[in-house]
């Protein structure tokens, strides 16, 4: 079976990834496919130069993420620009690595995709069924503080630059809240676990 899992930034997307893979589901990240189609040498790497500015690039030659960042979350056409270049590339990544893992399950019976913009990307039609995972706003900025070193204005910035988290929630196939603690959170996947397994008992009852 294959899910994505979504949300909104820092509502604890990698937490729910990585809960699943070490319950044994593949996890495929279209962030570090992101980081992997503008690695140096990319054509990519060469169009966000273009659209941004050689101060996105570190003198190793990698994209400076944080610097790309401050960019396209104050400016939304440059924003739109680096999507319109990174997502298509991203997608097609995406979806080699889940067509090949999927012919090599390696004993899993569950392949997930984390992807941030799964439903801005269009990609909700790859999948059996979608987790959406939320929290409050508040909690969102403070998690982005602690983690990203975030003002708190520019964790809000981000915040509100994406597509409201209960418009997503209401399009999911599972919500997983998180607004506890992390002992709150695995117990939340522990029913989701349990869902996925009903999903996928269902699926292969009527198959
Ligand atoms: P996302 O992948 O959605 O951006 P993360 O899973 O990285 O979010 O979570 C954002 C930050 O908040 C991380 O530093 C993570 O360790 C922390 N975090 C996530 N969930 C919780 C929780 N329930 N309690 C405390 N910290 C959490």
């Amino acid at each position: 079976m294959r899910i994505g899992i979504t949300g909104g930034i820092a509502s604890g997307k990698s937490t729910v990834a990585r809960l699943l893979a070490e319950r044994g589901a593949l996890v495929f990240s279209a962030d570090e496919a992101a980081r992997a189609v503008v690695a140096p040498g990319s054509d990519a790497l060469a169009k966000v130069v273009e659209l941004l500015g050689s101060s996105v690039v570190q003198a190793d030659g990698a994209l400076d993420r944080a610097e790309t960042g401050r960019i396209v979350f104050a400016d939304d056409r440059k924003r739109r620009g680096l999507e319109r270049i990174v997502h298509p590339a991203v997608l097609k990544l995406l979806k080699a690595q889940v067509e090949a893992a999927e012919v090599d399950l390696r004993g899993s019976w569950l392949v997930a995709v984390e992807a941030p913009l799964l439903y801005e990307a269009g990609m909700k039609s790859w999948f059996d069924a979608v987790i959406v995972v939320t929290c409050s706003a508040r909690e969102q900025v403070n998690r982005l503080m602690t983690r990203n070193g975030l003002s708190a204005p520019e964790a809000a910035r981000r915040v509100v630059a994406q597509m409201p988290l209960d418009q997503k929630a209401a399009m999911a196939d599972f919500v997983v809240a998180n607004d506890g603690s992390e002992a709150d959170l695995a117990v939340a996947v522990n029913n989701l676990w349990k869902g996925l397994l009903a999903l996928n008992a269902g699926s292969t009852n009527q198959a």
